[in-house]
């Protein structure tokens, strides 16, 4: 069961004080008509039960097909399929050579590399204009793991890689929740991304109207709940918010610091707790307001 982050209660993100304002905010999920707006979501296709993967089989993963198909509009996205891979199809691989990573089938010694980059570009492009809010990414693929992916070099192997969508999808999207299957296990850090991927929708949505100085003060004191956990972050967000205009680096700054903030599971950082970090939900921090007890090369 994937709960409602207002309806949790041991590893609730929501203090019980604020759950009534909390879920008229999130009405922002209804339509008009009464009806629940889904968030459009991407996915790794195969996580949603399609036999794509080079095997010929599927990794579907439960919560996917289970409580976050209630809440996300998948936009299911295979990149090795997508550009031209048949199925099943010999695996690929994330090779270093000279210093250069490149994406290659080993078996006919084929280069995908330029096939790849060039695919993500587009694609990515094609998802921004679809307006997703996320994206739920398969682990250890060389085409869509987002960390810990295996790169090959010689006879050593280098488990710190990061997969060419994965990484197309990050460069296009660097305040967007992206997280790996994995992350579904675990209660807390499942609950951070679905709230993350609704906050980075709400603020989204009341940025591609039209944003004023009331506009993002209204915003934040309507949010700033959420940031409890990270009380500096608060008050540079509070200060960014009740300046006189809105530019658009001042947005960039705001969003910025703002999904940073939420990236941090609130339990995760309680003194004394026995959690461990999160390691499959990726973290940007270019701030230096309140540096991170968890952060590590691991969790980039
Ligand atoms: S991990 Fe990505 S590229 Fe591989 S089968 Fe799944 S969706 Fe396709």
């Amino acid at each position: 069961m994937c709960g409602r982050p207002w309806q949790r209660s041991r590893h609730s993100t929501f203090p019980r004080r604020h759950r009534r304002r909390r879920h008229h905010e999130t009405a922002g999920d209804v339509t008009m008509k009464g009806e629940h707006r889904k968030i459009p979501v991407g996915v790794s296709r195969c996580l949603l039960g399609e036999a794509v993967r080079y095997d010929g089989r599927d990794r579907r993963n439960p919560y996917v097909t289970g409580c976050l198909d209630e809440r996300f509009r998948w936009i299911p996205v295979c990149p090795e399929v997508e550009i031209g891979l048949g199925i099943p199809r010999p695996p690929i691989r994330i090779e270093r050579r000279e210093g250069v990573v490149r994406l290659v089938m080993p078996d006919g010694n084929l280069d995908l590399t330029e096939r790849m980059t060039t695919y993500a570009r587009n694609r990515v492009a094609e998802l921004a204009d679809a307006g997703i809010r996320g994206f739920l990414l398969k682990k250890r693929s060389p085409s869509c793991g987002l960390l810990g992916v295996d790169v090959h070099g010689g006879d050593r192997i280098d488990p710190t890689g990061t997969g060419f969508f994965a990484a197309a999808l990050r460069s296009r999207f660097p305040n967007m929740p992206l997280a790996q299957e994995d992350t579904l296990d675990d209660p807390l850090l499942r609950e951070t991304f679905i709230l993350q991927v609704q906050i980075y929708d709400h603020f989204r949505k009341w940025r591609e109207g039209k944003p004023t100085p009331k506009g993002l003060q209204r915003f934040h004191m309507a949010h700033r709940h959420l940031l409890r956990h990270t009380p500096r972050i608060d008050q540079a967000l509070g200060r960014i918010a009740t300046q006189g205009e809105v530019f658009p680096d001042l947005l960039d700054t705001y969003e910025t610091m703002l999904m940073a903030a939420l990236a941090r599971p609130e339990g995760a950082r309680k003194p004394g707790t026995s959690r461990t970090p999160p390691r499959s939900i990726e973290r940007t921090d270019p701030t230096n307001f309140e540096p991170d007890p968890f952060e590590s090369s691991e969790t980039r």
